[in-house]
């Protein structure tokens, strides 16, 4: 049976209330639909920690700069449906609104941007300027290329937190820096929700599960597979006792380059922090983002070690 869908925000208050007043516990898996099995793997897991897990399909303007590909992101939410609807195992709902930034009053630019990067929503002139930023950990990584990315996204979930009042959220190591940025910014300000990071679901030939890897053409879609594979080879070479960060980095680099990929970062990090290190001596994560045609697609893989 497919999924009931709660179109707005005072509707699913009232739902989550609902739930918790019968003594129920409530997970959170927000995503941009498009759902694969990623996706799917999350509200699985959420269904084994909670009682009723809650979807949340919103692809977010916050998040995307106007020259990012928000009137791209595909979407196919009548698939998403079917898609949770062969989940078993509990009771799903999903939190699809329209516009989570319309307040209700006139569409006006607060500002101008004078020179500053903005998001589509300061773009499209709806009125919001709260946002929430995790200074520190949203500066690397991601953060350098996409500006604005990393504060839509606390603020985003921030937002969620407060309609759907969940007991737990997943997120996806897929998006490792999100998920840290996340687990931070609930520490920090004192939210009561345990936060989950859920391993990279990957096709079977390697490549990370991403709504976007439809974009990929076929011949993309093959050489975006040097991501995964040269993270794979670094792990093998830190389990050969090869830890510098600059020789492992090249070497994926290589990689990337000789399948024609443009890159982005590729970087070694420590797991908490996400500060760059130049030895592997303890648990890191090796992040990537890089090109393929016209797809930006990001890839990591944690490395624990006890040297
Ligand atoms: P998105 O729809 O891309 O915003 O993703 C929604 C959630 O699914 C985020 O927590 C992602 O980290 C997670 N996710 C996306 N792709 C994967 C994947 N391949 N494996 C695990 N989680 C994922």
């Amino acid at each position: 049976m497919e999924p009931e869908v709660i179109r707005d925000k005072d509707s699913m208050r009232k739902w989550s209330r609902a739930m918790r007043s019968q003594g129920k516990t409530i997970g959170l898996v927000p995503t941009m639909g498009y759902l694969h099995e990623g996706h799917l793997s999350l509200v699985r897991q959420s269904l084994t920690l909670t009682d009723v897990t809650v979807v949340s399909i919103y692809v977010n303007p916050g998040q995307f700069s106007p020259t990012e590909d928000l009137s791209t992101y595909p979407s196919d939410f009548s698939g998403d449906l079917t898609k949770l609807a062969a989940i078993s195992g509990g009771k799903v709902v999903v939190f699809n609104p329209k516009n989570l930034y319309d307040y209700g009053g006139e569409t006006k630019k607060i500002n101008d941007g004078g020179g500053r990067v903005v998001s589509c929503v300061e773009e499209g002139g709806l009125g919001h300027e709260t946002w929430i930023r995790v200074e520190r950990l949203e500066k690397g990584l991601c953060g350098k290329s996409r500006p604005v990315f990393f504060r839509g996204v606390a603020t985003i979930v921030t937002k969620l937190f407060n309609i759907v009042e969940p007991d737990v959220a997943l997120f996806g190591k897929k998006d490792y820096q999100q998920w840290r940025i996340i687990q931070r910014m609930v520490r920090d300000l004192d939210f009561g929700i345990e936060i989950v990071g859920s391993d990279i679901a990957r096709e079977k030939d390697g490549l990370a599960m991403s709504s976007r890897n439809v974009r990929l053409s076929d011949e993309e879609r093959q050489r975006a597979l040097s991501i995964s594979r040269s993270l794979a080879m670094a792990r093998a070479f830190v389990a050969e006792g090869k830890t510098s960060c600059a020789e492992l980095k090249d070497m994926i680099i290589k990689q990337l380059v000789g399948s024609a990929g443009r890159v982005d970062y590729v970087e070694i990090v420590d797991q908490e922090t996400l500060e760059g290190v130049e030895e592997i001596k303890s648990g890191v994560v090796i992040c990537v983002a890089a090109w393929f045609g016209t797809v930006r697609l990001i890839d990591n893989i944690e490395i624990d070690v006890s040297l």
